[in-house]
């Protein structure tokens, strides 16, 4: 039975990720922060069969300790400080977590391997907020990363210490450059689940306005269940390597609304959607659209959800929430 372990498998990518090993066969185990962290009952209810131990991401010998205990054959280091906008009031636990929390997770698996450093495969958690003021239409593997956040510099420091790991010890590391991947699990805070809970509430006569920063950027979403098959695939690759996974397809904020605000019956939603200078951010990334080439010819891989059924999934899911609480 081979073995994985994950950080921040508390998120949406994680729990997405221990169902897919799970229906693989593999015996899962997950690193969980803190002292009675709440999420970790969320874990329990989603994925009763994982096998959860406590570390963070900034203490090595935590991360050495869970290493011990389960003996992974693959880490997937998906742990994070993740929301861009925070990052800039938070610059330095974004980068100890988000950035020096990389070099301390390779590191562990690095010691753990001992004599053989490609024992113990690797999947670092990259993204496409790396590209930032994007260098070139679309974004793949070898553009030049440009960040626009504390939260994206961060992540372009663990992209290089990654590869670097790779080509300095032989380690069977890679890199997922994601672009932005939703799903009705998706924290309230990123800007897809905050427009599905709003429409589903305003659609249920909750709440009578929304109150949103910048409508003008464009980002290429793709639903995250597609994207933790990307990351299994890679780490099934004879040797380490970086991809980039994306649907290609890129749509601005007000395609967004549109799609969620149509789908509960309301077609006009300009007396409704108010911007605040409180949602903008100091530096914004304008445009996100991927090429997934690589990874569609060297891993097989392929989104299999639209925009238009993502979006329509994550209101659904809300309405349905909301009915279920009345
Ligand atoms: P990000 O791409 O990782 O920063 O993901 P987000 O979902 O947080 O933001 C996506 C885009 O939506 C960014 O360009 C934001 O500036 C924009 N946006 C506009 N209004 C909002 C809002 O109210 N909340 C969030 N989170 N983003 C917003």
């Amino acid at each position: 039975m081979p073995r994985a372990l994950i950080t921040g498998i508390t998120g949406q990518d994680g729990l997405y990720l221990s169902e897919l090993l799970l229906s693989k066969g593999y015996e899962v185990h997950g690193i969980v922060r803190g002292q009675n962290n709440p999420r970790r009952a969320v874990v329990r209810r989603a994925v009763p069969d994982v096998h959860l131990h406590t570390g963070d991401l900034t203490d090595l010998s935590s991360l050495i300790r869970a290493l011990g205990a389960s003996h992974p054959d693959e880490v997937y280091n998906l742990g994070a400080v993740s929301f861009v906008a925070y990052s800039w009031d938070n610059a330095r636990v974004t980068t100890d977590v988000t950035g020096n929390g990389v070099l301390n997770m390779l590191e562990a698996v690095r010691l753990h391997c001992g004599d053989d450093p490609s024992r113990v495969r690797f999947y670092q958690a990259s993204s496409s907020e790396m590209f930032g003021k994007v260098q070139e239409v679309p974004q793949r593997e070898t553009t030049l990363l440009w960040p626009r956040s504390p939260y994206g510099v961060a992540k372009v420091y663990g992209h290089y210490m990654t590869i670097n790991y790779r080509e300095s010890y032989g380690m069977h590391a890679s890199s997922g450059i994601l672009f932005n991947h939703e799903s009705p699990r998706r924290g309230p805070e990123f800007v897809t689940r905050k427009v599905s809970m709003s429409v589903a509430r305003i659609a249920e006569g909750l709440q009578d306005e929304l109150v949103m920063g910048n409508l003008d950027a464009q980002r290429d979403w793709g639903f995250a269940g597609d994207y933790v098959e990307g990351m299994w695939r890679m780490l099934q690759q004879p040797r380490g390597d970086d991809y980039v996974l994306a649907t290609g397809e890129t749509h601005s904020i007000r395609d967004l609304l549109d799609v969620a605000f149509a789908h509960v019956g309301i077609d006009d939603w300009s007396g409704i959607v108010r911007q605040d200078p409180q949602f903008m951010r100091p530096a914004e990334v304008d445009l996100l659209i991927g090429d997934a080439a690589k990874a569609r010819e060297t891993l097989g891989w392929a989104p299999t959800v639209s925009f238009d059924r993502l979006v329509r999934m994550m209101v659904d899911h809300d309405l349905a929430l909301l009915r279920a609480a009345r």
